[in-house]
Order: C-alpha cells, then sequence, then structure tokens
C-alpha cells in the first residue's frame, strides 16, 4: 500500500508493487552494481532492499572496491563480487529527474536515519533502473544532525580526472539542495516490510 511522502510525484516508474526491480549502477560505461529490490509503493519508486539480499557490488580483484586504497581504487577497472546484504533491509526512494536517492536505513530495527545517495537520475531500463554513483553522499541522522561522506573519494575523482571541478561542484550542490529543502521526514520512516516477502534475485543475464 503506498503512503504519501515528503517527496515529488513520480512519473517515470512503470514498476507495480511486489515487483522485482533491479537498480544497476555504472561505472564508465560498464555495470557493475545490482541492487535486486521489491517494488513497495504504488510509484514504482520505493524500493525494499531485504536482508539476505545476494548484491551485486563493484570489485577490484574479487574485492570490494571500498576496501581498495582511495589511490588505486580509481585507477583500476572495476569488475563485479557477489555478496549478501547484511544487518537491516534498506528502503530506497528514488527521486524523479533529480542526482539522489534516500536509503532508510535501521539499525536492530529502529529507524537510524537517512542516507542520501548522490547519484545520476535513475534511467528506466528493462531490469529496473540505471544510475551511477557520485561518491559523495549524505548521511542524516535521525535526531536531524547532518554530515558528508567520502569527500575523499570525490577529491580523488577529480584529482585523477574522472569528474571535472565543475562536476564536483554539481555533485555537492545537489547534497546541498537536499539540506535546503529536507525532505525529511519522509513518511516512510515507521514503514515495515512484511518478512514473508521472498527475497529477491538478480536475473542472470542483469548486465544485458
Ligand atoms: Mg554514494
Amino acid at each position: 500500500m503506498a503512503k504519501k511522502r515528503g517527496v515529488d510525484p513520480a512519473p517515470v516508474s512503470r514498476w507495480q508493487p511486489g515487483e522485482t526491480v533491479v537498480l544497476r549502477y555504472f561505472k564508465r560505461g560498464r555495470p557493475v552494481g545490482a541492487l535486486p529490490t521489491r517494488v513497495v509503493s504504488s510509484d514504482g519508486l520505493a524500493l525494499w532492499l531485504s536482508p539476505g539480499t545476494t548484491v551485486t557490488w563493484p570489485a577490484i580483484g574479487g574485492r570490494p572496491v571500498r576496501e581498495i586504497p582511495i589511490e588505486e581504487r580509481y585507477r583500476q577497472p572495476w569488475r563485479t563480487t557477489d555478496r549478501l546484504w547484511e544487518g537491516d533491509g534498506v528502503l530506497i526512494l528514488g527521486r524523479p529527474e533529480r542526482a539522489h536517492s534516500v536509503w532508510l536505513f535501521r539499525d536492530g530495527g529502529d529507524f537510524a536515519g537517512w542516507y542520501v545517495n548522490l547519484e545520476e537520475p535513475w534511467r528506466p531500463c528493462r531490469v529496473g533502473f540505471d544510475t551511477a554513483d557520485h561518491e559523495l553522499d549524505l548521511w542524516i541522522d535521525r535526531d536531524g544532525s547532518w554530515r558528508w561522506k567520502d569527500e575523499q573519494e570525490l577529491d580523488a575523482l577529480v584529482k585523477q580526472g574522472h569528474f571535472s571541478p565543475e562536476q564536483a561542484a554539481k555533485i555537492r550542490a545537489e547534497g546541498e539542495r537536499v539540506i535546503a529543502e529536507w525532505p525529511f521526514p519522509t513518511g516512510w520512516e515507521d514503514w515495515r516490510a512484511d518478512p514473508s516477502w521472498p527475497v529477491p534475485r538478480v536475473p542472470g543475464d542483469w548486465q544485458a
């Protein structure tokens, strides 16, 4: 059942509640990440990433890229590795035409806070949506305190020429816009997944 939330109406999704939507992350034109999720809103943009989901994650030499030192992380081609999503599930809210999504995290069942993943606006694709991570993120604690995350990563991408200084400024400006707009709470903070739902899986041909 759809709930009203403090974000835009959503004309871009054709997906229905209960369907599996894969959020694909691209890097330099290649799909390097895939999160299989369950659609939980009638606008097709609230996606539940269940605990125990096998997610496809970018990797270098079989190691998740986050384990690779920043100086090396962007110099080598990214491949993929499969991992189990551990801990609590995450509710991901797509924001049509906006360069971010909002991730609602729980900790031991209690609402913990909002993670604003700065990324390219979602583009519909055969299996769900395509985007590309912008590295910089925001964490907003449930008490409303907030901070940037991964500023060093964005700096490294600029230094190594993957983003121009202008692109980095635009990425940061999107985060500043979210803080100025303050779409919190979203209306989904008390929402709970049905524990009987099956865990979505990435289709074998997700990279096609
Ligand atoms: Mg990010």
